[in-house]
């Protein structure tokens, strides 16, 4: 591939595939340089400097890691339902059967992977469970197919999945002093992250928020992509171990709600429940 392509991308045509894919996600362009797909990607949604993608607010848009470079991403959200946000990964159950020549049966694996596909950055396709019998046992594991067309084999997954967390379990090991970690609300995660944040290499907020998945502090995560996705500017894996800590203390210092939850009386006495903005709690605390 060539860079002439890539510095030739239409996006009159990216506009009216967008458009005709309402709400899907199209591939804007590839684009040799990080610094180019992200300025590209944070541009788009203003339309500035883009005038194809005007008015401002009419498209959404991505930068992700291509095989060639940098793609992004963008979909068209104007006049639609709001979309589902993007999710930070996937979790999948898969097939685990061994890394040997041999048969050694089948085991069903709960794996947790990035949202996009590893080749183009397009957006994995959901899980569709599916029972098969095998042995005398029946399992269910998930099937996906990628909106972009590239297949992940469940061996290709697993060996992605696996790459992941032993990056993170060496991290904690060779960074992180367990005995040290308090237990704060998020410290363990932040040890998690500040950890990674010395072996992996620009890595984002994003990323980030799937080790938090795949080290099961899932809500962690969500915090930090609501945050990310709030942010005018860049937000990186270490700009999200700095934010849980403030997002803490915060919630310790909150006297607005009632365990992240504010209740305001209407004129007809009927109480109304709404989400402290400061705590942003996930589900209501049942007392
Ligand atoms: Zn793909
Ligand atoms: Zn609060």
């Amino acid at each position: 591939m060539t860079s002439t392509r890539r510095t030739l991308t239409k996006h009159s045509d990216v506009v009216r595939a967008a458009r005709a894919a309402r709400g899907g996600w199209v591939l804007a362009g590839v684009y040799a340089s990080t610094e180019a797909g992200r300025g590209a990607a944070r541009r788009i949604p203003r339309a500035e400097r883009m005038p194809a993608y005007a008015p401002a607010g009419t498209f959404e848009a991505y930068d992700a890691r291509h095989e060639d470079g940098t793609a992004v991403w963008v979909r068209y959200t104007a006049g639609l339902p709001k979309p589902a946000p993007r999710p930070t990964s996937m979790t999948y159950r898969v097939c685990d059967r061994g890394t040997g020549s041999g048969y050694v049966g089948v085991s069903v694996r709960s794996i947790v992977l990035s949202a996009e596909c590893p080749r183009c950055g397009g957006p994995r396709g959901s899980a569709v469970p599916q029972r098969f019998h095998e042995d005398g046992d029946w399992y269910t594991v998930d099937k996906w197919d990628n909106p972009c067309g590239h297949v992940d084999t469940y061996t290709s997954v697993l060996a992605e999945y696996l790459r992941d967390r032993k990056l993170a379990l060496d991290a904690l090991r060779d960074h992180a002093d367990l005995d040290e970690v308090g237990d704060g609300e998020y410290d363990e995660p932040v040890a998690l992250l500040n950890a990674l944040a010395l072996v992996l290499r620009s890595a984002s907020a994003r990323d980030a928020s799937r080790f938090l998945e795949l080290g099961g502090y899932g809500e962690a995560g969500r915090r930090v992509e609501e945050e990310r996705t709030a942010r005018e500017t860049r937000m990186t894996l270490r700009d999200a171990a700095r934010y849980l800590p403030e997002l803490a203390a915060a919630r310790d210092a909150c006297t607005k709600c009632d365990g992240g939850w504010v209740d305001y009386r209407g004129r007809d006495g009927e109480f109304v429940s709404l989400r402290c903005g400061t705590c942003r709690r996930e589900a209501r605390a049942h007392a």
